[in-house]
């Protein structure tokens, strides 16, 4: 299943998404962000997956730094680190 973290707002198109069917919660990517976003938890399927923090998901477009925009130029991030690309951005 595909879970949409994010909004739309004035400046743009500002969504998270994880395959929650790919994720194995092993927790690397949450190592990897230096924003501290991430987190693996248990879902409404009892599945361990990594989540977005739910403090953080109304200012996700402010905390995340944005894949394209940042992240994707710096050798670890939460999208090369993860072993099936669970993750991916519209930033
Ligand atoms: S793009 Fe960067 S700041 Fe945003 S969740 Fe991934 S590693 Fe963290
Ligand atoms: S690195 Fe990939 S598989 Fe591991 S918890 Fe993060 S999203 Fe899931």
């Amino acid at each position: 299943m595909k879970w949409n973290y994010g909004y739309t707002d004035g400046r743009g198109e500002f969504y998270l998404t994880v395959d929650t069917d790919k994720c194995t919660g092993c927790g690397d990517c949450v190592e990897a962000c230096p924003q501290g976003i991430l987190e693996v938890a248990l879902n409404d399927f009892d599945q361990e997956v990594v989540q977005v923090k739910e403090t953080l998901r109304k200012q996700l477009s402010y905390k995340c730094l944005g894949y394209y925009a940042v992240c994707s130029k710096q050798e670890k991030n939460c999208h090369s680190v993860c072993p099936t690309d669970v993750i991916t951005h519209t930033w």
